[in-house]
């Protein structure tokens, strides 16, 4: 415990920019999906940024865990005193990417009553009379929350492109309409932290044919996964497209190869610690006299 604190005294900003222990680069850059960022020529066994190896990996992701507590405490804490910030992670990710592996093993690091967490299946049929972004905007985290959305309002640009779920033309505004979205919610004090979980063909497979060895995992198996794998090539264009025109300044894209699910697991909480060192949260002052307090206590 000692050395962990040590390490995170040293590891902590002086300013926004910075590169952590085992890091060659800051992910939040290296990661970021910026103009002409190719999809298709991405090594999603790579682990881009950092070559300190597995081990090395799981290890900082453990030692992240003291401060990303800390961090969502006093967010949770602004949030309870009147302040507004909140943050949001987006997961995209193809069946099996490791969606829930990331909700686990990094959003798990912290504190369960500060954390909103939501999935986007198949809309009822409530949801198909309102406009898409209804039930999206309605899930947006409180003040002091970590909103957690586990598939997003990107799947009516991503499976409504690749199965025509919609007009050309719908679709096409949807991209511009998804930007306006969260430019707003960023300017009323959410942090946007996208995140693109990217598994190879081969791996998906893997991991399907796992899931199907192993009776404790066959729960999760869901046959129409198979029927998606038909359509991957459309789908990793719409994933194409989708970063093409909605990883824009306010909420960038940061893609991360998802075949070795330690370094995804890394480079999510790098990227939520970053999104929370950036809010510089201190502890809110208290709203009552303290020294009165201590008196009047004493004197029970
Ligand atoms: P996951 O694979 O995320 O762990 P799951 O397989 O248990 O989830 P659900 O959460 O029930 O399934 O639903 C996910 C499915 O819902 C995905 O196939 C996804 O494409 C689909 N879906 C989500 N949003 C939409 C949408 N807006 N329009 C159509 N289909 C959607």
């Amino acid at each position: 415990m000692a050395a962990a604190k040590k390490a995170r005294a040293k590891a902590r900003p002086t300013n926004g920019a910075r590169v952590a222990a085992g890091w060659d680069a800051a992910p939040t850059e290296v990661l970021r999906a910026r103009d002409g960022f190719d999809l298709a020529s991405l090594d999603r066994s790579s682990t881009p940024g950092f070559s300190g190896g597995k081990a090395a990996g799981r290890a900082l992701v453990a030692q992240h865990a003291d401060e990303l507590s800390d961090l969502q405490e006093r967010l949770f804490a602004e949030g309870r005193t009147g302040g507004s910030r909140s943050v949001l992670l987006v997961l995209q990710g193809m069946d099996t990417a490791g969606k829930g592996g990331i909700v686990r093993h990094v959003v798990g690091l912290v504190d369960p009553q500060g954390v909103a967490h939501r999935s986007f299946g198949v809309p009822t049929a409530q949801e198909l009379r309102h406009h898409f972004l209804w039930r999206v905007r309605r899930e947006l985290p409180r003040p002091g929350y970590i909103g957690v959305f586990d598939r997003s309002h990107y799947e009516d640009v991503l499976v409504a492109r690749v199965r025509e779920l919609v007009e050309p033309a719908v679709l096409d505004r949807r991209y511009d309409e998804i930007n306006r979205f969260e430019a707003k919610a960023v300017a009323s004090g959410t942090t946007v932290v996208k995140v693109a979980l990217v598994v190879s063909y081969e791996e998906q497979r893997a991991r399907l044919a796992e899931r199907l060895e192993r009776p404790d995992k066959h729960w999760k198996y869901d046959p129409s996964d198979v029927d998606s794998r038909a359509l991957w090539p459309a789908y990793q264009d719409a994933y194409q497209v989708m970063l093409d025109r909605t990883s824009t300044d306010t909420a960038p894209w940061h893609v991360v190869p998802a075949d070795r699910k330690w370094f995804a697991r890394l480079a999510v909480s790098e990227l939520l610690l970053d999104a929370l060192r950036r809010l510089d949260l201190g502890w809110p002052a208290a709203g009552f006299d303290v020294e009165e307090e201590k008196r009047r206590l004493a004197a029970t």
